[in-house]
């Protein structure tokens, strides 16, 4: 038996979690799956309950589970509250907490929404790009970092360090990700310019040698961003560190147009991990019944085929999505002239009957 932790959050988080919930029923009953869903409080919610973003026992559960589904967290009601005390910190603690320094960011475009793309449709349709991205090192937590006083002026400083180990085990998280997908792996860093990303490449070049399938190619940062605007289906899985990462990932996810549909995972060395989609708690439309769950139904996909190792579900769940889709349902933020737009739990209930039906 599996077991999964569900945090819904803030926000329209408990909205988008439902519908996830509402397939992942669906999952259980065409693949005959066995797993115990626990429930736990986090963000804004836990703090107005228990006066902790992240309480204990919300900590605890999370680490007795193999993977936790989670919604969003935060909202205008808790901006002003200690900065220790809001939402964001309970979703930063936990992944700490948890180890999970491996972050995937897929950034899928089915060809249904190739529209909603900034670029054209040609250019984007069928996009399927994986950013692997460090989440636990480099500059975002190199020491020392701060800003002093030095001749009479403030400077302000931070440390972009690696070791090599961390190096190696993201490097390996892309390689074995990579062999599921097109096996290749275009690894990205700045080693022209900074001895850290010198490292980098010498050390994911000779991990890859336990790889002889994979295709290893490198990148410069600059020559990325670019390549993702003129070319991106050039790429299947990426990997970089923190910083390169979250940029990059920010560019390639806005290829799609659509923030609603991104879905992505954080994991561990033992691939437990945090399953979340990519937007905030959408403060505006909460409560409306109007926001996209596919981001969310897409991450619970992503769940079954990392935490879990049940491919075959999450390419049902995918396909499923897919289907809906193509009978023109969409919700208001992907709707398009000539589509059908539905409510929240109108999107849900058809990718469950889509699943159901296989
Ligand atoms: P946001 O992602 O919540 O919203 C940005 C815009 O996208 C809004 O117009 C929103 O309505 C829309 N949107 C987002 N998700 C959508 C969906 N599923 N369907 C339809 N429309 C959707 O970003 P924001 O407005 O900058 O942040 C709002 C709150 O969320 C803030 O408190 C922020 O701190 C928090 N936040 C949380 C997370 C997280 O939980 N991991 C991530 C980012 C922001």
């Amino acid at each position: 038996m599996s077991s999964i932790l569900v945090l819904p959050g803030d926000g329209i988080g408990p909205e988008i979690v439902d519908e996830a919930l509402r397939v992942l029923d669906a999952a259980k009953a065409r693949f005959g799956l066995d797993i115990d869903l626990d429930h736990g409080l986090v963000g804004g919610a836990a703090y107005d309950a228990e006066g902790d973003p992240l309480p204990e026992s919300t900590l605890e559960k999370a680490r007795a589970a193999d993977a936790i589904l989670f919604g969003s967290i935060g909202g205008p009601k808790w901006d002003t509250i200690e900065r220790d005390k809001r939402p964001e910190r309970g979703l930063l603690r936990l992944r700490s907490s948890l180890g999970l320094f491996a972050n995937l960011r897929p950034a899928i475009l089915f060809p249904q929404l190739a529209g909603a793309s900034s670029l054209k449709p040609e250019v984007v349709s069928g996009l399927d790009i994986l950013i692997v991205r460090e989440l636990t090192g480099g500059i975002y937590f190199g020491q020392p970092r701060g800003i002093k006083e030095e001749n009479g002026e403030r400077v302000g400083f931070n440390t972009y360090v690696y070791s090599e180990s961390e190096m190696k085990r993201i490097a390996r998280v892309a390689f074995d990700l990579a062999m599921q997908r097109g096996k290749r792996v275009c690894s990205v860093d700045k080693a022209n310019v900074l001895e850290v990303t010198e490292l980098w490449k010498e050390v994911v070049t000779e991990e890859a040698k336990a790889y002889p399938e994979i295709e290893l190619s490198h990148m410069y940062v600059d020559n990325a961003a670019m390549q993702l605007v003129r070319a991106p289906k050039q790429f299947d899985v990426i990997v970089t560190g923190n910083l390169f990462g979250d940029i990059l990932s920010d560019e390639a996810a806005m290829l799609t147009g659509s923030i609603g549909m991104l879905p992505s995972a954080s994991l561990d060395e033992n691939r437990k991990g945090l399953y979340e989609p990519c937007h905030g708690s959408a403060p505006d439309i909460a409560g409306q019944g109007i926001a996209n769950p596919l981001a969310t139904i897409m991450s619970l996909a992503m769940l079954m085929r990392y935490s879990l190792q049940r491919g075959d579900v999450a390419d049902a769940i995918e396909a499923a999505v897919e289907k809906v889709l193509d009978q023109g349902l969409r919700t208001a933020d992907i709707h398009t002239e000539g589509t059908r737009k539905v409510s929240t739990g109108e999107m849900g209930a058809a990718v469950a009957e889509a699943l159901v039906n296989g």
